[in-house]
């Protein structure tokens, strides 16, 4: 974390690039509570290690008695990936609904190098290097265009992601639970995490752009979980509540709480976003939506949600 080395060993792919960065990104996610954080740390002896890669460890993982917090690269692989094609599709939707821009999924040439991408990081046997003349992280010093603003979500999302870990430390939520307490835990530290990053946005900065950029972020670190269920559909298992079900209560419950009246074009971003990262993902898979007309992206949000919770 934040001042120590984390652990690594020697993998090829360019998101070990960013491991200081993404042990820092929940300091670095809500400076106005770095400080708190510290002391968290401090107290509960938390540690984050990064595996390999050998094992395509596509989890985070924690054990909130001891305060280790295990991230696996290929769950990061995958998390940039989502973060660079749903943030790409997310503003291509917002110009077709601003302006009527039609979406060129095979013209345009940034969309589809990262739909190829994600393509890549999602699947099963994905090869272990990164391949060639795809999309990637940008490095700090090296941060323009869409690989940067991928970027700098992903280190939100990334962030988030280990504060919901950090959270079950803070809990000292049991290793071993029933299904029923294990659900209660996650939600419990989904809001935990949440909170953290948006009551207090404003000591950090009046911009409200701070407040979009963090919504946004969460949004993306949500739909990571969810779209998969597109393609396997969990429910969350036994461990964890449905992801249909965590994305809704972020987007229609906790964010509204957070989000003063400048904030409002924001939460529709972060709605929209998640709409049109599922359509993707369910075009996919020939999931259909209601033929309905939406009068805003809440309406539309309820509908993929409910598609999302149906699919069988
Ligand atoms: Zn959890």
């Amino acid at each position: 974390m934040c001042g120590q080395v984390p652990s690594v060993g020697d993998p090829s792919s360019p998101i070990a690039d960013l491991f200081k960065e993404i042990a820092a990104s929940p300091f670095a996610l809500a400076p106005e509570r770095a400080a708190e954080l510290h002391e968290i740390r401090k107290e509960r002896q938390i540690r984050i290690q990064f595996d390999d890669g050998v094992l395509r460890d596509k989890n985070f993982r924690v054990d909130p008695q001891r305060g280790s917090i295990r991230v696996g690269l290929h769950a990061l692989e995958r998390l940039w990936a989502g973060c660079h094609a749903h943030w790409q599709l997310a503003k291509a939707t917002e110009r077709y609904v601003k302006h009527g821009t039609p979406i060129e999924f095979t013209e345009d040439l940034s969309l589809q190098t990262a739909l190829n991408t994600l393509t890549w990081a999602h699947a099963e046997d994905a090869e272990d290097e990164w391949p060639c003349g795809l999309p990637r992280p940008a490095m700090a010093d090296q941060r323009r265009g869409p690989e940067s603003e991928a970027t700098e979500f992903f280190l939100v999302a990334a962030g988030w992601s280990l504060l919901h870990e950090i959270g079950h430390v803070v809990y000292r939520h049991p290793t071993v639970s029933t299904p029923a307490d294990s659900r209660r835990q996650e939600r419990q530290a989904d809001e935990w995490a949440t909170k953290w990053v948006l009551s207090r946005w404003r000591d950090h900065s009046e911009d409200v752009k701070v407040f979009g950029k963090r919504a946004v972020g969460v949004t993306l670190a949500l739909c990571d979980i969810a779209f998969l269920e597109a393609y396997g559909r969990t429910a969350g298992g036994t461990t964890h509540p449905d992801p249909a079900q965590r994305l809704g209560n972020f987007l229609q419950d906790d964010l509204p709480q957070y989000a003063g009246d400048a904030s409002g074009p924001f939460l529709e971003f972060a709605r929209l976003a998640a709409c049109a990262a599922l359509k993707l993902h369910f075009d996919k898979q020939r999931i259909e939506l209601d033929a309905t007309i939406y009068a805003t992206a809440d309406d539309l949000l309820s509908s993929t949600l409910c598609a999302l919770a149906r699919i069988s």
